[in-house]
């Protein structure tokens, strides 16, 4: 997007503001935009000066969005900076909030694809390598070609892996890394074809709008066709983008003029749309008004593509046997096997923790890194921290939570290094921009509740955020991007 665009979506938001009674001022500091806006409208934002006295050797694994953030923020924050980005990919910082809009038609791979050099902050080395090997006993690591590199503190931010290969029928397609093309190279042998398509890589982001233009073509010419839209049952990033996806397909389907020769079916393996109960009910009405069927308690088990079905372990409590001292039934889990034919199936695969992350002593049981929810200290290891996807925190794996979290762990690993207690806390924040039409978003903004109790809403700004709304859209397509790049990637947002 250049400045043209830039400047004639703010005036557009500029005048929805308007009615809706908020300035662009306080807007933009709700949204932590001013160095964005900044950046797009009048030159480079002044640095804020550099106030740490603290030294050492800072190694962060994984140069992604939130390695890249938390290595600008730190390089802004220390005197003497001495920071080092492990992460082998040429284009990791990738906007993967834009695979949706590229999967939709509405934007190409350039508008998500960009050089992780422009984004390594002067002064940071950046290895380009991969690390196989974590030895946080030593304070080492191991790349792949070879290297040890020792540290005084490290952040692991490798992000997550798209695990294909746990659906049966996809296990030629395997561990998948959101933005490496190679990956995205072997996914699409087998995905991006005969109807079925992923958004979750860059590549299939690219292919899912050409299988959709092909789905959408024969509801067009008549035939009567079936869309399925499994989600898996693991943790997942992003967890509206099935949503965004079925109402994309819906948009499509309505302005070929045929919609009514499509029906669109939604799974997932919980028994609700959404962990918030304000979004449940939201979503769950925006489905209905859609023509969307819903399905809960469905594991996606399966992939059948010789017969084009999808294949769900559908699952739910019986009473069994009379427990006489408890005095209540003992509940028993059934389970069937469910069918789905499709003619297009977009894919949300299971997600977990790099093997390399989980298989070593930084990991977990479940693979995902133990850190303090709230400081994101490691359990274990005091000096190493972990940010972003691959932590192991209730919710919190998507950009907006690594906005959030980044900034808590440069706080707090600034603390460390002053011997100073650490005093900044995460609150499980996290965001997620329904899009439930071209033109249309619900920004769903929620964090965790009191005490276990279930998340709640966490609005930013003083509006109903049940509500669909064209300002939310032309945050999602027009200002989210450039506060990734222009706030976020250089830590300030
Ligand atoms: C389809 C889709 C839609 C989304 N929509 C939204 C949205 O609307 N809003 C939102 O807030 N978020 C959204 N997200 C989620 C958001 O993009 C991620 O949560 C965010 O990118 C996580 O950042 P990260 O740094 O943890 O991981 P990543 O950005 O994935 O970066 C991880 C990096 O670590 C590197 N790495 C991995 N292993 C190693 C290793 N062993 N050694 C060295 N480096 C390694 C990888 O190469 C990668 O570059 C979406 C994601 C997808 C896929």
């Amino acid at each position: 997007m250049d400045n043209k665009d830039f400047n004639e979506s703010m005036e557009q938001i500029d005048a929805i503001l308007k009615q809706e009674g908020i300035s662009r001022r306080d807007a933009m500091k709700i949204l932590g935009l001013g160095g964005a806006t900044m950046m797009m409208g009048s030159g480079a934002a002044t640095p804020a000066k550099a106030s740490s006295k603290a030294t050492g050797k800072i190694v962060i694994v994984g140069g992604g969005l939130s390695g890249i953030a938390t290595a600008a923020k730190l390089n802004r924050a220390l005197k003497n900076p001495d920071i080092t980005i492990i992460e082998p990919n040429p284009q990791s910082t990738s906007y993967q909030p834009g695979y949706t809009l590229v999967g939709s038609g509405l934007w190409t791979k350039d508008d998500i694809t960009y050089e992780t050099e422009k984004f390594i902050p002067s002064g940071v080395t950046w290895i380009q390598d991969k690390v196989v090997e974590f030895d946080p006993k030593s304070n080492k690591v191991k790349t792949s070609k070879g290297q040890t590199i020792s540290y005084d503190y490290m952040v692991v931010a490798t992000g997550l892996v798209l695990d294909f290969g746990a659906i049966k029928g996809l296990e030629e397609v395997g561990d998948v890394f959101s933005a490496d093309s190679n990956d995205g190279a072997r996914a699409r042998k087998i995905l991006g074809k005969d109807g079925l398509c992923s958004i979750y890589f860059g590549d299939g982001a690219v292919d899912t709008w050409t299988q959709m233009q092909e789905f959408v073509s024969k509801a067009s010419s008549g035939s009567k066709v079936k869309a399925v839209f499994p989600e898996p049952h693991t943790p997942f990033k992003c967890g509206g983008a099935q949503k965004k996806i079925v109402n994309l397909t819906n948009r499509r389907l309505h302005d070929a003029k045929a919609r009514e020769n499509a029906t669109l079916d939604f799974f997932t393996n919980r028994g609700k749309l959404f962990s918030v109960p304000e979004y449940h009910e939201a979503i769950k009405e925006q489905m209905k008004t859609r023509g969307v069927n819903t399905h809960f308690s469905h594991k996606f088990v399966e992939i059948d593509r010789a017969n084009k079905l999808v294949i769900f372990e559908k699952h739910w409590q019986e009473k069994g046997e009379w427990d006489e001292d408890l005095k209540e039934y003992m509940m028993v889990t059934k389970t069937e096997k469910v069918e789905a034919p499709y003619d297009f199936c977009h894919i949300i695969p299971p997600q977990k923790a790099p093997d390399v992350v989980a298989s070593s002593p930084i990991g977990s049981d479940k693979g995902w890194v133990p850190v303090n929810k709230e400081t994101l200290q490691h359990v274990k290891y005091p000096n190493i921290f972990a940010v972003g996807d691959v932590i192991g925190v209730p919710l919190g794996k998507s950009g907006g939570s690594a906005r959030k979290q980044y900034a808590v762990v440069v706080e707090n690993l600034i603390s460390l290094m002053e011997g100073k207690e650490l005093k900044a806390k995460y609150n499980g924040y996290t965001v997620c921009p329904v899009i439930t039409d071209i033109g249309k978003v619900m920004l769903a903004e929620f964090k965790w509740g009191p005490d276990g109790q279930p998340p709640v809403t966490a609005p930013s700004f003083p509006l109903d955020p049940t509500k669909e709304r064209w300002l939310m859209w032309l945050l999602k397509a027009y200002m989210l991007k450039p506060m990734t790049q222009y706030g976020m990637l250089s830590g300030r947002a």
